[in-house]
């Protein structure tokens, strides 16, 4: 942690858990804010996709993730994720704090575990939401924020941007944020709804300018991805799930040939590197964002 910056060691002392309670209001830390999205799988199941392996400190037995298991239906059953046990919520003291890279006020980003690419990202509001159109005008605000700046920080390494969203068996919002070499984004809309099609999913291209609060239909489920090329939006695609949906839609969209060609990446648990090396990456990183990173600027 040597390089976060001394004036915003409260903050960084509050994702340490400290005394975060202490400082709530009591509406705070029982609002969960909305519906909480049925899992098919089980909470632990559901928070295990790309953050955190809870299966390996829960002594649970791991569940393959391949293809053909994650579109299984299996019979639903409520879960109401509680901030105290959601593997998102900064106030839950076993989240693994070695992967954050910058706090703000209303949200904040870390590496993915066992990330796609090296500089797979999360975005994650502070607010226990299951999805971007829930989120408080002033987290909003924030992310839209940290998108930009992240823009900006992967088009000077010549990358551009992909950020997807799946409002479906998550209780908290992640939003992820892929950066692809610009030699591989030519044609890029295209290919992307080709590989859904050839997935039996049929996404629709919104406007440019849309905003999803205001076109998502209310209270269902969705995926949704956003495409950033040269630092402007050159496509939003939005597809609405009605039944069932495979899990690792994103990264087998990102993995496959035409766009990384890393299909051995589709299974993040695959990917996972050390403890020595998480915490090698996150540091590389936040030194290397740093003048990109408005909370420490
Ligand atoms: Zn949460």
């Amino acid at each position: 942690m040597a390089s976060v910056d001394n004036e915003k060691k409260l903050k960084w002392l509050y994702a340490f858990n400290i005394t975060p309670y202490c400082s709530m209001a009591s509406k705070e830390l029982t609002n969960t804010a909305g519906p909480v999205t049925e899992c098919p799988y089980g909470a632990e199941e559901c928070n295990s996709q790309f953050f955190y392996d809870m299966s390996s400190s829960s002594g649970q037995q791991k569940r393959s993730m391949n293809e053909n298991e994650s579109y299984k239906s299996k019979k639903k059953q409520n879960v109401n994720v509680s901030q105290e046990s959601c593997w998102f919520c900064l106030t839950n003291p076993e989240v693994q704090k070695q992967l954050l890279l910058s706090i703000g006020d209303h949200s904040y980003i870390t590496l993915a575990k066992g990330g796609l690419v090296q500089d797979h990202l999360l975005i994650i509001p502070m607010e226990h939401v299951p999805a971007s159109i829930s989120l408080s005008d002033s987290a909003e605000k924030e992310i839209e924020k940290y998108k930009n700046a992240l823009v900006s920080y992967f088009h000077d390494q010549e990358h551009d941007v992909i950020f997807f969203e799946r409002n479906f068996v998550s209780p908290h919002l992640q939003i992820q944020i892929v950066p692809i070499p610009k030699s591989r984004t030519s044609g890029i809309m295209e290919i992307i709804t080709e590989f859904a099609a050839s997935q039996g999913l049929k996404f629709t291209e919104l406007s440019k300018f849309s905003v999803l609060k205001q076109v998502a239909p209310p209270k269902k489920s969705y995926f949704y991805i956003e495409v950033v090329v040269n630092k402007k939006y050159s496509g939003k695609l939005l597809h609405v799930i009605e039944g069932n949906f495979p899990l690792q839609f994103g990264r087998m969209m990102l993995a496959s040939k035409s766009i990384l060609n890393v299909p051995d990446r589709v299974d993040w648990k695959e990917c996972k590197m050390s403890p020595d090396e998480e915490l090698q990456a996150a540091e590389h990183f936040r030194l290397s964002f740093k003048r990109y990173d408005f909370t420490r600027n």
